[in-house]
């Protein structure tokens, strides 16, 4: 925002304890290593006198490099050494100057997500009464943000049937009307099924991560077929990241709706995907596309093509989340994600609250920038490693 100053910028790196271990094709961890940015802004308050906000980003990167080349330890090094010098040297006071300020930085779009979110939420906090950023991301995109959106739960590989049907009922008695499970090769079709027949309703996805691309597009079909009876909302990235040509082949013989996610790590990514047909759904996860306003425009250009769309999460902590939130507001996101209550992975967050509301939906943070209440105690409490840096 005009007239402010970039002050500082905190690097914090967190391991916070999961509620019980995470088990995907794309990595498994029980302590959720995860990087944060503190950002503190020297600016204006609505009555016009001198005001300091702070603000708060979460790299969603995983705690190695298992979902994308991105991870916790990387993503300390490239912001430590050249992320924030790029800033401070910039002192930006919009996104674009953030942007281009870190744009000589080829890729690590987890890390700089991570910098325009504390940026835009100190912004946020000092425009006029403060602004939530669901309202700031919704008035780029020309709509109302809406106040809740349903919530969804991602739920890890589970080779034990009686053990995965016991975690989905109480996901479903708690209130959840959308589930997705991670599937491998010879844990797929059995276990969606056994899902499907006990609960008719369920709006019920499958996320591969990739685990078929060995097989090509025809061992794929052939392993899949099975989830074509099962009213399933998408299949999510079953081949290669760079397969967009066999995730095309795959969704024109494939009679359930592929989506892809690990494969878009651009938007001219997405681009050349809606083009090729190789998805009708997209997983928009902010962090892998470079940021939430990227994740913009990642969103008009699925409109535009009339694919659907849903929010998708990296295990993050209360912070991301409460970004997430805000960007699951803009209409369009008819698809519930993989934004879940504060229960679902941390025993204890360290942003908050988001409980779980009747009907399934969680409560869009209306309070200025992301809304969330930050739990400094428990982040000092979990806080491996800090670094601040002063302009
Ligand atoms: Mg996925």
């Amino acid at each position: 925002m005009s007239g402010s100053r970039l002050a500082g910028l905190e690097l914090v790196r967190v391991s916070l304890p999961l509620a019980e271990p995470w088990d995907s094709g794309a990595g498994s961890f029980a302590v959720r290593d995860s990087l944060l940015v503190r950002a503190v802004v020297h600016g204006l308050g609505s009555d016009g006198r001198a005001a300091v906000a702070e603000g708060w980003g979460e790299c969603p990167a995983l705690p190695a490099p298992t979902y994308n080349s991105e991870y916790t330890a990387g993503a300390v090094a490239v912001s430590s050494t050249f992320l924030v010098p790029a800033l401070l040297r910039a002192q930006p006071a919009s996104w674009a100057q953030a942007a281009s300020a870190m744009a000589a930085v080829r890729g690590h779009s987890m890390a700089k997500t991570a910098f325009e979110m504390a940026l835009v939420d100190a912004w946020l906090r000092l425009e006029g009464d403060g602004v939530p950023m669901a309202r700031y991301l919704a008035r780029q995109a020309s709509t109302e943000p809406r106040r809740t959106v349903p919530a969804g739960v991602a739920v890890g590989l589970c080779r034990d049937l009686g053990k995965l049907l016991a975690q989905v009922g109480d996901y479903v008695d708690a209130g959840y009307g959308r589930v997705k499970l991670k599937i491998e090769p010879g844990h797929d079709v059995a276990p969606l099924r056994a899902v499907r027949e006990r609960w008719p309703h369920l709006v019920l996805f499958a996320d591969a991560n990739g685990a078929y691309a060995a097989g090509g597009v025809e061992g794929a079909f052939e392993q899949l077929c099975g989830l074509q009876e099962l009213d399933l909302a998408c299949l999510e990235q079953p081949l290669a990241d760079d397969d967009l040509v066999g995730h095309s082949a795959l969704a024109r013989k494939l009679a359930v709706p592929v989506c892809l996610d690990e494969a878009l790590s651009s938007v001219g990514a997405l681009d050349a995907a809606l083009q090729m047909g190789a998805c009708s759904v997209v997983n928009i996860k902010a962090g892998r596309f470079g940021g939430y306003h990227e994740a913009l425009r990642a969103y008009r250009a699925c409109r535009a093509k009339g694919a659907r769309i849903w929010c998708g999460g990296m295990v993050e902590t209360g912070i991301g989340r409460a970004a997430n939130l805000a960007l699951a507001a803009l209409s369009g996101f008819d698809l519930a994600g993989d934004i879940s209550a504060s229960g679902r992975f941390f025993a204890e967050d360290i942003a908050g609250p988001f409980p779980l509301l009747p009907g399934g939906t969680i409560a869009v943070p209306d309070g200025p920038g992301l809304g969330a209440q930050i739990y400094t105690e428990v982040i000092d409490r979990h806080c491996a490693w800090r670094k601040w840096w002063a302009t």
